[in-house]
C-alpha cells in the first residue's frame, strides 16, 4: 500500500474565523496547514450566525484555492446535549441543529462536539439524553454530508465521554441512524488516564479503542500536550513537547499505520507562530 507523502497529510490548527469563515482557511494556508478547525459562529453565544449563500460560495472558492480539505467545526461551549435541565436541553438541541445546518451549508466535513455534562444527574442518564438528542438530529443530519464527531473529554467536572466505553455506548445506539464518529483529543485522554507517553502506550491505547469502539469510528485527532498530569481529569492544553505527554507520543501518532493518515487539528495555546512550527515537526515525523 502506498503511503500518503508527509506534505499531503491533513494537519492543521484551530484558526480564526473572525470576519468570515473563509479567513480561517487563509490563516491555515499561511501556517502550512492542510486542514483547519474553526467556529462557524460565536462559541460563547446561544444566538448563532446565519450563513448566507455568499458566505458559502466564498468559503467553497477559498477551499478550492487553498487546497485545504476535511474542515472541522467545533460547536459552541454552551451546548450540553446531555443536560438534565429541560430548558437547557431544549436550547442546546436547537443550537446544535442550527450549527449542523451551518456546517452543511458551508460544506464542512466534521462537526466536533463535547458529548455532554451530567450536572446533577447520573452519567447513565446523561448518556441516554445524549443518545436521544442525537436521534432528534437524524432528519437534519440526513440533509447533508457533515459527519458528527464525539470528542473524548478529560472528565472535568461532570462531563461524560472520558472513557472509550462512554463513546461506544452512544455510537452503538446511533451510528445506524446518523453519520457519527470520534475525535480523540490527546490532552483529554491523557488527563482522563490513558497513558500515551511512549510508543508502546500509544499502541496500547489504539488497540483498546479498537476493542471497545472500533477503529473505523476514529475520524480525527485534536493534538495537544497537557499541562496537567496523567489521570488529573483537568483540561489544560500545553504546546507539544512542553507538557506532561512529551514528543514520543506525537512521533508515535505520526508513524503508527492506523493513525498516521487520520486528520489532525492543533489546539495548542500560543497561536499561529507556534502552530507553524508544530505542523512542520509533525510532518517531519511522518517522513
Ligand atoms: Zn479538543
Ligand atoms: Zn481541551
Amino acid at each position: 500500500m502506498n503511503k500518503i507523502p508527509a506534505e499531503k497529510l491533513l494537519i492543521g490548527a484551530h484558526t480564526s474565523a473572525a470576519g468570515g469563515a473563509h479567513l480561517a482557511l487563509l490563516e491555515g494556508q499561511v501556517i502550512g496547514a492542510t486542514t483547519v478547525q474553526l467556529f462557524t459562529s460565536n462559541q460563547k453565544r446561544w444566538q448563532g450566525r446565519e450563513i448566507t449563500e455568499e458566505d458559502a460560495a466564498l468559503f467553497q472558492s477559498t477551499l478550492q484555492e487553498t487546497g485545504l480539505d476535511k474542515i472541522m467545526s467545533h460547536d459552541s461551549y454552551l451546548i450540553n446535549l446531555g443536560s438534565p435541565d429541560k430548558e437547557g436541553l431544549h436550547k442546546s438541541r436547537k443550537a446544535f441543529k442550527e450549527e449542523l445546518i451551518r456546517c452543511q451549508t458551508l460544506g464542512i466535513t466534521f462537526l466536533n462536539f463535547h458529548p455532554g455534562a451530567a450536572l446533577d444527574s447520573s452519567e447513565e442518564e446523561c448518556l441516554n439524553t445524549i443518545v436521544a438528542s442525537l436521534e432528534e438530529m437524524e432528519k437534519t443530519a440526513s440533509g447533508g454530508k457533515t459527519k458528527i464527531l464525539l470528542e473524548t473529554t478529560a472528565g472535568q467536572g461532570s462531563s461524560v465521554g472520558y472513557t472509550f466505553e462512554h463513546l461506544d455506548y452512544i455510537i452503538d445506539r446511533v451510528h445506524k441512524k446518523i453519520s457519527i464518529g470520534v475525535c480523540i483529543d490527546t490532552c483529554h485522554i491523557f488527563a482522563a488516564g490513558y497513558d500515551i507517553r511512549t510508543e508502546d502506550g500509544w499502541k496500547k491505547m489504539i488497540h483498546q479503542f479498537d476493542e471497545v469502539v472500533g477503529i473505523k469510528h476514529l475520524q480525527a485527532f485534536h493534538v495537544n500536550d497537557s499541562m496537567k498530569p496523567l489521570g488529573s481529569r483537568r483540561d489544560r492544553h500545553a504546546p507539544l513537547g512542553d507538557g506532561e505527554i512529551g514528543w514520543s507520543c506525537f512521533k508515535a501518532m505520526m508513524t503508527h499505520p492506523q493513525t498516521r493518515e487520520i486528520p489532525k487539528y492543533l489546539e495548542t495555546p500560543d497561536g499561529p507562530p507556534l502552530w507553524k512550527k508544530e505542523i512542520h515537526k509533525l510532518r517531519e515525523f511522518a517522513k
